[in-house]
Order: structure tokens, then C-alpha cells, then sequence
């Protein structure tokens, strides 16, 4: 056991001057469990893999390794990223980053205190759903609006309301499944409805809803089929045949959009969403979307509609586990303003990114391209560095077959793609790319003002990291990975 004698004791870690500056700032107790942890873990490491290492390294290693843990701590884990996928609303990656308005509510409003629930004028509580109600009447045209958590918990109200305990239908077409965890059937169950479904997987009928309709029907309900399209022969029944439909057996329809444009992109070519005030135009009684989808605000849930179901879901116990916060209630507030003048297509971040001419994108990737052959292009590990037009996407489960022309800069190395890429997810601010065809590929479409002078930095100091990561002194026990 001899190669764990210079493993270092509390005493000579704690006097480290480096540990003592850090017990300087953090608490004492956190600095000895990470110490403990790491001393722990380095003697497994060398039991394991017996070596003999002289103490001074064995101290300076284990004072890293501290560091490390703490500063992982005091840091937090939420960091920014660097979008360089091209896909304007990644989901893994917090999907819609927010407009200069929202930052200016939230920063307004988030160190005071508000009138969240009170109504100045009689000094009496209020209700903090009246806030945004307005905004959405007037944008959407719906008689009354009612805001939650996300679209999951906007169609799980409505469902609950609307439906507990009988029955709902729904086409085969349209019992989707999105982002991985929001199922039509499942939330359907969760909200005590019963799903009824009618027609096929291609084909289903204004007919199907009529002859499926019985007493114990409650609602007949549509769900945007977001993130798939099903293409060939194909039938499903309109929205407006569903209202049709409803209107004579004297039943609501409910239709839940997901994405929820407010602002038409059809002159951009992005044609296959529809709006929100087209499902109000065509008569859905309840219309669900999200706030972080393409309208391009915080993670909430927008219900707009006729004002009894309305009225009925703000009764409902259950909001109370789905409301929203102040935060979200002054984010969406700056983000719905930006709807009210001429060109919210400048102001949102989401709708700038899918609007933007391909001219624009093909300067900046220029720029990119040059200033990356600035940073890196002498660099042995880099092969080429050039301007490549490729596709974006816009994602959140919206407009799965559209892609949109782009521009970007592929990198090709001579090797370690994969390890570069890992460097780059692991810098700060984390830079997240494509790969593809053994090159790294960088969409500009996706890159935020500042981002392109951080991104020719950032490959610089990966590449430093790499050559480091190749010739790092510390014996193969002792590296982190
Ligand atoms: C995205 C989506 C949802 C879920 O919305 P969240 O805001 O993520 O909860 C529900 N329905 C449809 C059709 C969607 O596209």
C-alpha cells in the first residue's frame, strides 16, 4: 500500500493557500466534504490502478480536483449555450430565447412588488389572470383568455373542464405524441376524460364525429399534428367540419395547436402553420397553444376561447396547481406587446430567426467564415475552413418537413471531431454544433448578435484544450475523465 502514503491529509489541504482562499468565500463545510470526496476518490483510483506518485503532485491534483466540485456548485448548471444547430426552437435547449421586451417587464418588475392578485382601484384582491387577458383578446379575437404553466397543463385544464368523466372524441390521426412525454391518450386519462377515437390513421371523416356522438359526448376535440405530416391519401376532417359538426349536435369543439402563431409567416413560406385567430375565425370553441413555441415567449400555456368554458376553467380547483408566476405573467407581457406594433418579426428573437433573408445569413456566415480563419486557420488540427449554404429547421415540433435554406461555416479537422465537439458542448458559454459528413457545421441563422465574435473564440481556446487534454502531465489515474 505504499503508493497511497503521499496521498495528502485535511490538514496539509486546507492550509493549500488555494484551498484557504476558497474557504475564504464559501462555507468551511462544503470545501471538507468536497475534500473528503476527492481524497475518497483518488484512493479508489490508486487502489485500483496502484502507481506512485510524489505528494506536491498528488496536492496540486487534489486542490484541482476541489475547485472543480466547487466551482461546479457556486456556477450552477444552467448556463447559456451557443446555438449553432440552426434549429430556432431546440426544446433540449430551452426552446424561444426571449425579446428585449420581456427582459425589460421581468427586470421592471421581478425586485418588487406587484399587483399581481389586487385590484388598485377598489384595494380588493384580484385576479392574476386578468393580466394578460386583454392582450389576448385583442390578438387573437377570442371572447376571453386564460393562461398556465405550458400547453400540456392549457389542454389538461380545458379537458378537465370541459370533459371529466365523459367523453371525448378524437381522430386517429391525430393521437399524437410530442416532445417525448405529451401524449393525447395519457393526458387525455390524466384529466378523467374518456377518449373516443374515430376514423383511421390516414383518413377520418366529418362523418366519424357524427356517428360516434352519444350522450355521454362531451367534446369533440382536434389536435395540430405538429412534429409529423402524414402524406398520401389522406382525409382528416377540417377544424371547421368539426365545428360543424359540433355546432349540431351542441357541442364544443376543442383545438389544440401547439405551436400557436399570432403572426402570420406566409409571406416568409412557412405556410403550414395555422394561426390562432384562423381556429377562433373558424369557430373552435377553446383553442390551446404554447407561450415558448413560435410565438416566441416563456414556457406557459394559452388558452383563448368562449368565455363559459373560459370562465368554467378559471373555476376549476385544479388551475391552482397550473398557474403561472409573476416572472412568466411580465415575460409574456413584453413578449404579447411586441404583437401590437407593425413588425413584431424584428422585435421577437424566434420570429427575426425564421425571417431573416437568406442575403443576411449568407454575409453573416462571411464573417463567420473569415473570422474563424482568423482564430484557427493556421491551426495542424484544422483541414479547411469555408462558407456552406445547408438547411435549418425550425423545431419545436413545428413544421417537421420545412427546411429552411441557410447558411453556415463547415470546419473540417484532421481528426478528433467527436472530442472537439465535447470540448466545445464543455467551454463556457457551451457552443453546441452539427456534425456532419466529418466536418463541424455552424449555422449562423441561430446565432444571436454577439455570438459570432464568441464563436471564433471559443474554437480557439477548444483547440488550445485539445493540444492540453493530449500532453496534460497528470498520470492517467488522475485525470477527471
Ligand atoms: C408542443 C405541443 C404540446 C405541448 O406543449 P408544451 O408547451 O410543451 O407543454 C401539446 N400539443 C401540441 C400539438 C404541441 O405541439
Amino acid at each position: 500500500m505504499d503508493h497511497l502514503k503521499n496521498i495528502p491529509n485535511m490538514d496539509e489541504i486546507l492550509k493549500h493557500p488555494e484551498v484557504a482562499a476558497l474557504i475564504a468565500q464559501v462555507r468551511r463545510d462544503m470545501v471538507v466534504s468536497a475534500a473528503r470526496a476527492v481524497v475518497a476518490q483518488l484512493r479508489a483510483q490508486l487502489i485500483k490502478r496502484p502507481q506512485t506518485i510524489p505528494k506536491t503532485v498528488m496536492l496540486e491534483e487534489v486542490v484541482k480536483l476541489i475547485k472543480t466540485r466547487i466551482s461546479a456548485l457556486t456556477t450552477g448548471t444552467l448556463q447559456e449555450v451557443v446555438n449553432g444547430t440552426g434549429v430556432v426552437l431546440h426544446t433540449n435547449l430551452g426552446r424561444a430565447p426571449l425579446a428585449e421586451s420581456a427582459l425589460e417587464e421581468i427586470q421592471g418588475l421581478a425586485a418588487c412588488y406587484t399587483n399581481l392578485e389586487l385590484d388598485l382601484q377598489s384595494g380588493e384582491r384580484g385576479s392574476r389572470y386578468r393580466h394578460l387577458e386583454e392582450l389576448l383578446i385583442t390578438l387573437t379575437g377570442a371572447e376571453a383568455a386564460l393562461v398556465v404553466n405550458n400547453n400540456a397543463a392549457a389542454v389538461l385544464l380545458g379537458l378537465n373542464t370541459m370533459a371529466a368523466g365523459r367523453e371525448v372524441i378524437v381522430s386517429r390521426g391525430q393521437l399524437v405524441e410530442i416532445g417525448g412525454a405529451f401524449r393525447i391518450p395519457e393526458v387525455m386519462k390524466a384529466s378523467g376524460a374518456r377518449l373516443v377515437e374515430v376514423g383511421t390513421t390516414n383518413k377520418t371523416y366529418p362523418g366519424d364525429f357524427l356517428e360516434a356522438i352519444r350522450p355521454e359526448t362531451a367534446l369533440l376535440f382536434s389536435a395540430h399534428t405538429s412534429n409529423y405530416r402524414i402524406v398520401g391519401f389522406t382525409r382528416e376532417a377540417t377544424l371547421a367540419e368539426m365545428v360543424q359538426a359540433g355546432r349540431q349536435a351542441g357541442l364544443p369543439v376543442m383545438h389544440d395547436l401547439g405551436s400557436g402563431v399570432l403572426f402570420d409567416l406566409s409571406p416568409w413560406g412557412l405556410k403550414e402553420e395555422p394561426t390562432v385567430q384562423a381556429s377562433i375565425n373558424a369557430g373552435a370553441d377553446v383553442v390551446t397553444f404554447s407561450g415558448d413555441k413560435l410565438l416566441g415567449g416563456p414556457q406557459a400555456g394559452i388558452i383563448v376561447g368562449k368565455k363559459t368554458y373560459i370562465d368554467a376553467m378559471k373555476k376549476n380547483q385544479l388551475l391552482r396547481a397550473l398557474r403561472v408566476d409573476k416572472l412568466t405573467i411580465a415575460a409574456l407581457e413584453g413578449t404579447l406587446k411586441t404583437y401590437l406594433t407593425a413588425e413584431p418579426q424584428l422585435l421577437v428573437p424566434v420570429l427575426r430567426m425564421l425571417t431573416v433573408s437568406a442575403e443576411e445569413l449568407e454575409q453573416s456566415s462571411f464573417r463567420l467564415c473569415s473570422q474563424l480563419q482568423e482564430a484557427i486557420g493556421d491551426h495542424p488540427q484544422v483541414v479547411s475552413i469555408m462558407t456552406v449554404a445547408l438547411e435549418d429547421r425550425v423545431g419545436g415540433g413545428a413544421y417537421p418537413i420545412h427546411s429552411l435554406p441557410g447558411f453556415g461555416v463547415e470546419i473540417a479537422f484532421k481528426s478528433r471531431l467527436e472530442t472537439i465537439a465535447r470540448l466545445l458542448r464543455e467551454s463556457r458559454p457551451a457552443l453546441l454544433a452539427r456534425i456532419q459528413d466529418n466536418c463541424l457545421l455552424i449555422s449562423v441563422r441561430t446565432l444571436r448578435a454577439g455570438d459570432l465574435q464568441q464563436v471564433a473564440g471559443l474554437l480557439q481556446q477548444t483547440l488550445h484544450r485539445l493540444g492540453m487534454e493530449d500532453k496534460t502531465g497528470a498520470p492517467e489515474g488522475l485525470k477527471e475523465r
